[in-house]
């Protein structure tokens, strides 16, 4: 193990994006866990079985405006810890791309959930932009469909019941056993896979740094809590990760 040039993976949930404006949504108290009919938006059997309930998603995509959010002084922390020169993945439960437009290589960032920027056709595969397809609703289509097959067009997230994508996962799964330093993030560690990757971590005998506002099942587990708000203590956490290391 390299004490000097340690590898450092950060997983980020919700709790990163709420400064930009971008609620929680998925997380165990979040809209969809509380509301069936908001939940059936983003389940996948009822999208495809139903147009009325993809007429609604479009709609709550155009109304959440969620591609006009701005990355946040976290995001820029971490992109500032990248450029440090020290090896960084960012794993991320969050499906609004803010990591990469804040600056962070983008290969660098494995979206466990997807994208919420990029949509995909359901026969042929398609991948083309959100902002796109939101157009086309804003011009009058209610459920645009694909416009090489006519195919139907969902966002490439990952919808409740759905598998989350075996080659992502097992990414994730490496870079958390072989990181020394595991930080995360604005998340509550309670849903898979977010919980296994800590685990892993701590196991191989990586220091755990949690920075959440609430308590998580791997606080005990770790080398520190960190309570503060995100967008100030993850600035303060990137200084003094960057002057012990590099
Ligand atoms: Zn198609």
């Amino acid at each position: 193990m390299n004490e000097k040039r340690p590898l450092i993976a950060v997983l980020t949930g919700a709790g990163i994006s709420t400064d930009s404006g971008i609620p929680d949504y998925r997380g165990p108290n979040g809209l969809w866990q509380r509301d069936p009919k908001a939940q059936e938006l983003v389940t996948i059997g009822p999208y495809l079985a139903d147009p009325d309930v993809r007429r609604r998603a479009w709609l709550m995509r155009r109304d959440a405006g969620a591609l006009a959010a701005e990355p946040n002084a976290g995001h820029r922390a971490l992109v500032g810890l990248e450029r440090s020169g020290l090896p960084v993945r960012v794993l991320t439960q969050n499906v609004d791309g803010l990591h990469q437009r804040a600056g962070q290589t983008a290969r660098k960032v494995l979206e466990l959930h997807g994208t919420a920027r990029e949509v995909k056709c359901v026969d042929c595969r398609a991948v083309g932009p959100m902002e796109e397809a939101l157009e086309r609703v804003a011009a009058g289509e209610p459920d645009p469909p694909c416009r090489g097959c006519g195919g139907v067009l969902r966002p490439r997230t990952v919808m409740f019941g759905e598998d989350l994508d075996p080659v992502v996962l097992e990414q994730a799964d490496a870079i958390s056993k072989a990181c020394h330093v595991f930080i995360a993030v604005g998340t509550s560690l309670k849903v898979f896979p977010a919980a296994a990757l800590p685990f892993n971590a701590v196991k191989t005998g990586a220091r755990l740094i949690i920075v959440n506002g609430e308590p998580t099942p791997f606080d005990e587990a770790a080398s520190e809590v960190i309570r503060e708000p995100i967008s100030t203590a993850l600035p303060a956490l990137v200084r003094r990760l960057v002057a012990r290391h590099v």
